[in-house]
């Protein structure tokens, strides 16, 4: 997004609704958009009411790199590699027609960013890296996968390092039994990212209907909350467990 100055009347109406806060006023009369900042989230442009029609959208936003921008921090804009809009996964909430998790498995998604601080594509392939070392692949249905260069290394391609991103989410599935072992490593991974991102964990209940992960997290002094993400009854499963 950019900022008509010719037709900019300096109002400041927009700056509010930068959840990124990439609108910057320069006193005294100028207002205009960071570009490294800029996540392409529209929001301004769909909220503000610009009174002289200053704010810009151009096309190449929807090509690349600038896409990466706008796919994953743009509520309204469809991936175009998974036809979903949002961050371009459904996460874990069809596992009862699509089996992502299995019966045995642990979903794992890391949720990187936020509004506000949001995060650069470097520091999310700083957690695909290290999870490409433990062997972990992505979840191919999720958009992040179309953006690995090197499955075996994690590294990402390369004009998409330095795009910015509102947030998005890294999404895989382990044994249980490995559960303990990639915990640790996203403990040493949130002292290395330079952003902010949430964990969860995609689990069955066992046969008598406990949660079967919470042992370890207590055993391991993780805080964590009970959540629901299910659609039940959306269709038979497309696969057997
Ligand atoms: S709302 Fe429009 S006129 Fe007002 S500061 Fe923003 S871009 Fe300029
Ligand atoms: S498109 Fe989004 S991130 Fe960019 S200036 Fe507008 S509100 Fe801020």
């Amino acid at each position: 997004m950019y900022i008509n100055e010719d037709l900019c009347i300096a109002c400041r109406s927009c700056v509010p609704y930068c959840p990124v806060g990439a609108i910057r006023v320069e006193e005294p009369d100028r207002v205009y958009i960071d570009q490294e900042h800029c996540t392409e989230c529209g929001t301004c442009l769909r909220m503000a009411r610009c009174p002289s029609d200053a704010l810009v959208e151009p096309a190449e936003v929807y090509q690349e790199p600038r896409s990466v921008r706008k796919f994953f921090s743009d509520p309204m804009a469809t991936h175009k590699e998974t036809l979903l809009p949002g961050r371009g996964t459904e996460e874990v909430k069809t596992n009862d027609v699509t089996a992502r998790v299995k019966r045995g498995q642990v979903g794992i998604a890391i949720e990187m960013g936020r509004p506000v601080l949001g995060t650069t594509m470097a520091e999310v392939e700083k957690v695909i890296k290290r999870l490409a070392a433990l062997g972990i692949r992505l979840e191919k249905n999720n958009p992040l996968s179309y953006l690995v260069d090197d499955p075996e290394t994690g590294t990402l391609k390369p004009w998409a390092k330095k795009e910015r991103v509102i947030s998005c989410i890294i999404e895989f599935s382990v044994p249980a039994e490995r559960l303990r072992e990639l915990l640790t490593a996203i403990r040493e991974l949130a002292e290395e990212v330079d952003t902010v991102f949430s964990l969860d964990l995609i689990t069955r209940f066992d046969e008598e209907g406990n949660i079967p992960v919470i042992p370890i997290l207590e055993e391991m002094g993780i805080h964590y909350r009970p959540n629901a993400k299910i659609n039940l009854g959306l269709g038979r499963p497309l696969r057997e467990e």
